[in-house]
């Protein structure tokens, strides 16, 4: 890595590095870099802007734990909705297998759109 310059998660101080990757080289002659550690923290180098953004939050953080109850949560109140849908049996069940293997961890999760009060 060229550009990347965290060396550890600003949440937890982990600086266990799970995977990097460089890719897409831009015409300025820098890549995009990415830069993962073990706790989830994600970095990424966009040439474009020749800086550094988060690309996904820590895991072990209060916030990420809070989305991450909130998705579940939303996703059993979901089922508990088409169930009570005035509506055929195969349409609730076309339904539910639109979000069945949806897993909530693996949609991005942007905790300063989400929680912007928290990053004042
Ligand atoms: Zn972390």
């Amino acid at each position: 890595m060229n550009d990347i310059k965290t060396t550890k998660c600003p949440s937890c101080g982990c600086t266990d590095v799970k995977s990097e990757l460089k890719e897409n080289q831009h015409v300025n002659g820098h890549w995009n870099e990415h830069r993962e550690f073990k706790c989830g923290f994600k970095i990424h180098f966009v040439p474009n802007f020749m800086s550094e953004r988060e690309e996904d939050p820590c895991e072990k953080g209060p916030l990420y734990k809070k989305a991450m109850d909130r998705r579940y949560a939303a996703i059993n109140k979901l089922e508990k909705y088409i169930a009570r849908l005035d509506v055929d049996d195969n349409f609730k069940e076309r339904l539910e297998h639109e979000y069945k293997y949806l897993s909530p961890e693996y949609v991005h999760l942007d905790l300063k759109k989400t929680y912007p009060e928290e990053f004042v």
